[in-house]
């Protein structure tokens, strides 16, 4: 009931703000890059284009600065995934806890089988950062936050064509204002 409200709320106010989305230099994200293995930095530069093409910032983070830095995001590479985990599952967030994605790096590699690899690990990136970005969880019938990306989709990322729908590039930016005043109210001094 209460995500039901949040959600209805978060679509409101996401839609009211839609007039005056304009490049907000608060709009920044810090992303902690604890393991930087060749291939995440890769993918990290598709990863910024991304969220650029929506007005975000991707700031990445070097581990010792990651600790001071409010509103970071943790990226936990996961290379030995539970027997139990959907083997279709190649990542995922906590949306309520708002600090950390897992990437299913086993599955995403065995997944590359079924279709071209490249670009892969920076779309997984990018959804499930946006996961939790927006702060709810939810999906898109079109686009990078589908539940389920088909062919079609495949061979969008293989091109890096996928891209936001437009009901995600707001709530995304809706998201990250409240991140934001949510920070700040936490470091305010009263
Ligand atoms: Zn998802």
């Amino acid at each position: 009931m209460t995500l039901m409200i949040a959600l209805a709320t978060a679509i409101a106010f996401a839609g009211g703000l839609t007039a005056r989305i304009v490049n907000d230099p608060n709009r920044e994200i810090g992303v902690c890059l604890e393991r930087s293995t060749q291939e995440l930095i890769e993918a990290s530069l598709g990863v910024s284009r991304l969220f650029k093409s929506i007005n975000v910032n991707v700031k990445w983070l070097d581990p010792l600065a990651c600790k001071d830095t409010p509103g970071v995001i943790y990226i936990v590479l996961c290379y030995d995934s539970p027997k139990d985990q959907d083997p279709r599952s190649l990542g995922y967030a906590l949306p309520y806890d708002g600090t950390r994605i897992v990437i299913l790096m086993d599955h995403l590699r065995a997944s590359a089988r079924f279709g071209p690899e490249r670009n892969r690990l920076t779309y997984v990136l990018v959804h499930e950062i946006t996961h939790l970005l927006q702060g709810i969880s939810r999906h898109s019938q079109t686009g990078i936050m589908k539940a389920h990306w088909t062919r079609s989709d495949q061979y969008d990322i293989s091109m890096g064509t996928l891209r936001f729908a437009t009901e995600d590039m707001e709530l995304i930016h809706y998201g990250m204002a409240a991140r934001l005043a949510k920070a700040r109210a936490q470091t305010a001094v009263y």
